[in-house]
């Protein structure tokens, strides 16, 4: 058994066993876990130092998923984007792929919350009714594989295909190489990138073999998810420059989290971090209205602050893309701080990151 297999058999998935751990009472964790699974790895469950740190929140189910009343279980209205039950085609030229069913931690903030981690063929099918009760990962159906393959072939305008999930890295290598190799088959498909929190949650995931396997595939991109300094380790080091050093760039997507990275200096923690790892930060999103996560959000005024820190403070190149998706699925849109503060005749009133006020002419 490979280490990351491992990690997977002896994932933490009774509530039971994690309030003992903490000495937590296990009856609401379990109450939650019923309706929202739980899984965390034995590596990220060692992230933890106490209960209610950044880590925990992220992992660890809380009532107030349960006692959350706000927002909507697809308040991007995805399932009215799919032309297959596992395929979302927004915009003309990308095509979200989701290809697995599985996480390896399932994140109490995820937008999926409502597919993800049930029982086999659950975000196969759609029907969000099913509960959850099997932890092994299961392979897209062979008929969805070919449907989705097929439906890429047909729509030539297709460029960029994102797999994603679930966890597209808890299949397994030859599943995924099937995947990718029916994708590169297609002429019109010119990139491929791979959404995984692997390299953060479980980064013995990315295996020399795994990466021999990505490095034919080419151009491969791969967006990982760190939200939190404290999960950038030695080992999720290593995960990420095995990637980069097979040409794979690999770039970050977190989500802004109330308690855990709502915080500029945090926040300027992870991002220096990522970049020094040769991770680039793509999106920073605010947390989407899904119901089961009002605790996690935050109020896009202080999204906004924190970017206006960070754009002063830190390198560009570490600066994320402060992004919410509109609702209904209309798609995602960038907010940055204004820095217009009036329109003149002869010129803008601009405002720089340290508060000083300057004309540009017009
Ligand atoms: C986010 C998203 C994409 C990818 O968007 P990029 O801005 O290109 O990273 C594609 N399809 C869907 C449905 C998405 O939600
Ligand atoms: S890894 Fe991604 S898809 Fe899986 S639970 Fe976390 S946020 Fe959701």
């Amino acid at each position: 058994m490979l280490e990351w297999e491992r990690q997977l058999k002896s994932s933490l998935t009774d509530p039971g066993d994690l309030a003992r751990r903490f000495r937590q009472d296990s009856e609401h964790i379990g109450q939650v876990a019923r309706k929202y699974p739980m899984r965390i790895t034995p590596y990220y469950l060692n992230l933890i130092s106490e209960p209610g740190d950044p880590v925990w929140k992220q992992a660890v189910p809380d009532m107030a998923e349960l006692d959350d009343d706000t927002g909507e279980e697809d308040p991007l209205q995805e399932d009215r984007h799919s032309p297959l039950p596992n395929m979302i085609h927004r915009y003309p030229d990308r095509v979200l792929w989701l290809v697995s069913e599985q996480c390896a931690v399932y994140c109490r903030f995820c937008t999926r919350k409502r597919r993800v981690g049930c029982r086999r063929g659950q975000l196969f099918t759609l029907d969000s009714a099913v509960k959850c009760k099997e932890l092994t990962p299961a392979p897209m159906p062979d008929g969805l594989l070919r449907e989705g393959l097929k439906y890429i072939q047909s729509r030539t305008e297709v460029r960029d295909v994102i797999l994603s999930g679930g966890d597209p890295l808890l299949l397994a290598d030859e599943q995924l190489e099937e995947i990718l190799s029916g994708l590169r088959a297609i002429e019109h498909v010119q990139i491929i990138r791979i959404g995984s929190r692997t390299p953060c949650v479980m980064p013995m995931r990315i295996t020399a073999k795994l990466v021999r396997m990505l490095r034919k595939y080419h151009p491969l991109y791969l967006n990982t998810h760190f939200n939190h300094p404290r999960e950038l380790t030695p080992e999720s080091r290593r995960a990420c420059a095995r990637l980069v050093d097979a040409g794979i760039p690999v770039g970050n997507q977190s989500v802004l989290l109330q308690g855990v990275n709502d915080d500029p200096y945090v926040m300027e923690e992870l991002l220096r971090g990522l970049l020094v790892m040769r991770v680039k930060p793509y999106y920073l999103y605010q947390a989407d209205p899904v119901r089961g996560t009002g605790h996690f959000r935050t109020s896009i005024d202080r999204g906004l602050e924190i970017i206006s820190y960070l754009r002063g403070n830190v390198s560009g190149l570490a600066v994320p893309a402060y992004v919410i998706d509109a609702p209904g699925g209309a798609g995602k849109l960038i907010l940055a701080p204004d820095p217009v503060v009036s329109r003149q005749d002869d010129g803008l009133v601009l405002r720089t990151y340290d508060g000083r006020v300057c004309r540009y002419p017009l």
